[in-house]
């Protein structure tokens, strides 16, 4: 099963993500970590994507769509994937489609008040665990692995503004995308915690996958 995470930044595509990895053995596909990890490498694609993200802008659609198609011929995602975090407006989605085949979009729909305390207050590892400041007490590690917790640095104020702008310009028309194409499951998440939102995600899956 291939699945495309839509959600708004904050909305828990990536926790939701991990937990999906483990249950469902799918390979979690991040495009906004593949970007951190170039931009702390000090690639070249790391080098043009920095401006873009540290702005709050999209990465250019050239450079993301050649990321994932190249990450889709990976062994790794024979098994089915998720992507969380692509596409993220109408030309990528439709780029993909050329490439890839996706059985499911499952939009995870936040409201909008939740979503600048919910950025701003995220602390996150380097393993991909995410949490808030509000359920750490004070803590600076990772309860899985250990590592260091770190703020992101896109995670401010200003730069949250401008990519929840973004996102409702160019990201949100995806949901009519996925919704003409009959592929839409839209769970709504509010204030309960990620496990809740997960059991539905969850439960809708395991009746297509039969798991
Ligand atoms: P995320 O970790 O998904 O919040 O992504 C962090 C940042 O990476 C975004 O604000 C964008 O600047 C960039 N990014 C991630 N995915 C994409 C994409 N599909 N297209 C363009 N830029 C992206």
């Amino acid at each position: 099963m291939n699945i495309v995470l839509l959600g708004a930044p904050g909305a828990g595509k990536g926790t939701q993500a991990s937990m999906l990895e483990e249950r469902f053995g799918l390979a979690h596909i991040s495009t906004g970590d593949i970007f951190r990890a170039n931009i702390k490498g000090g690639t070249p694609i790391g080098k043009v994507a920095k401006s873009y993200i540290d702005a709050g802008k999209l990465v250019p659609d050239e450079v993301t769509c050649d990321i994932v198609k190249g990450r889709l011929c990976e062994e790794d995602v024979k098994g089915g994937y998720m992507l969380d975090g692509f596409p993220r407006n109408l030309f990528q989605a439709q780029e993909l489609d050329k490439f890839a085949h996706i059985d499911l979009c499952i939009n995870i729909d936040v409201d909008i008040n939740l979503l600048m305390d919910r950025i701003c207050g995220r602390r996150v590892c380097s393993c991909g665990e995410s949490y808030h400041v509000t359920t750490l007490n004070g803590a600076t590690t990772c309860k899985k692995c250990g590592s260091p917790l770190y703020q992101r640095d896109d995670d401010n104020p200003e730069t949250v503004g401008k990519r929840l702008d973004t996102y409702f310009k160019e990201t949100q028309p995806l949901v009519d995308y996925y919704k003409k194409q009959g592929k839409l499951f839209t769970v709504k998440s509010g204030k309960q915690p990620p496990s809740e939102v997960f059991a539905v995600i969850a439960a809708e899956l395991g009746k297509r996958v039969g798991k």
